[in-house]
Order: structure tokens, then sequence, then C-alpha cells
């Protein structure tokens, strides 16, 4: 439905435009003051990096790929966040690993490259939603920030270790068991 916007009038005081940036300034300063009597911890303005705001439950934040005890990681490689990702900046390329009963179960695939790319990442949660092995989380971490782009190309194990340090676990750098070398199938 259509709105019908009135034209305002300015009368003379409003077209000198002293009396509106007056106007402005006053409010402006209001806010100041207001500031300034506001007791710190009651104050809306945050004193970023010094402290950082509590962020809201479900808050979509940097990705952490999970991992079992052992390190071992819960993604089984089945790119359907892949493709639910609707900017298209999850690559996966997978690969088959031993011991597979005593991780996965029956699976036997797990990502042996995993990248986002976070710059064109929009923070949707889809991923999330899609990953059938509740293997991709998007947590509280807000501060994506770096001098390059190739630097918040997030590999594998900068998205396993997005957490280590606050969740108090181990950073850790390669897969707790080896890769099955890839098999040639006779025709
Ligand atoms: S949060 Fe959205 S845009 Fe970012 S990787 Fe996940 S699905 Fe893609
Ligand atoms: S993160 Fe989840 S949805 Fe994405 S490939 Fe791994 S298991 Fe599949």
């Amino acid at each position: 439905m259509g709105v019908i916007v009135k034209k305002v009038e300015l009368g003379w005081l409003d077209r000198t435009y002293v009396w509106p940036v007056a106007k402005g300034m006053a409010i402006t300063f209001g806010h100041f003051i207001r500031q300034l009597l506001t007791p710190t911890a009651r104050r809306f303005t945050i004193q970023y990096p010094d402290m950082k705001r509590e962020v809201a439950p479900g808050y979509r934040g940097l990705h952490e790929l999970k991992r079992f005890e052992g390190g071992a990681i819960k993604c089984v490689a089945c790119f359907m966040c892949a493709e639910a990702c609707p900017a298209r900046c999850i690559t996966i390329e997978a690969e088959e690993f031993g011991d597979l009963n005593a991780h996965q179960g029956f699976e036997e695939k797990r990502p042996k490259v995993f990248r986002i790319d976070m710059l064109r990442c929009i923070y949707c949660g889809m991923c999330e939603e899609a990953c059938p092995k509740d293997a991709i989380w998007l947590r509280n971490d807000y501060e994506v920030a770096d001098y390059d782009r190739l630097s918040l190309n997030f590999g594998k194990w900068d998205l396993m270790n997005t957490y280590a340090s606050a969740d108090g676990k181990a950073v850790i750098t390669q897969d707790p068991t080896p890769a099955v070398p890839r098999r040639t199938i006779a025709v």
C-alpha cells in the first residue's frame, strides 16, 4: 500500500539553517552530558578492545569445526554445509581414514581440506543448520579482522582451533589417524 508523504514547509527561521543546526547541536550536547553523568557500568559505550560486549545467546560468530575427545574431527565431509551455503564460501576435499569404528562408527570420510572464505561468509548459520553431524558451530567470536585477504581464508586447522584457548583445549595441527591411501579400482 502506498504512503503519502507530506511535504514539510520550512519557516523563515528554518530557512536560515542556523536554528536547525543549533537544535541539532543542543541534542548532541545533551547526549554528551548524559553520557558523562551516567556511571561507567551503565554506559552504552563499550571501551573496546579493553571491554567486550556480551553477545546474545545464539549469536552467529566465527565458526568452529568440532572434534571428538581424542582430537578427531567430527566432520564426515558430506558436503551438506557447502551445498547449503548461500555465499558459496565453503571448500571441502574429502579423504578416507583408518580406525573408522573408533571415532565415527561406520563413517569413512573426513575433510582433507576444509576452507571457509570469511570475507564472503555472511554468518547466516545455514552450514550449522545443514550439518547432520553437529560438526560445525557458529559461536560468539566476532573479531574477524586482518591486514590481508588471504589470512581470512580459514583452513581446517584454523577452524578446529578457533576456540581452543577459550575452551582450554590443546591446539591441534594433525589428525590422530592417518589417511588411507587413495585406492584405485580395477575395471
Ligand atoms: S554462515 Fe552462511 S555464508 Fe557463512 S559459511 Fe555458513 S552457510 Fe556459508
Ligand atoms: S561440517 Fe557437517 S555438513 Fe559440512 S561437510 Fe562436515 S559433516 Fe558435512
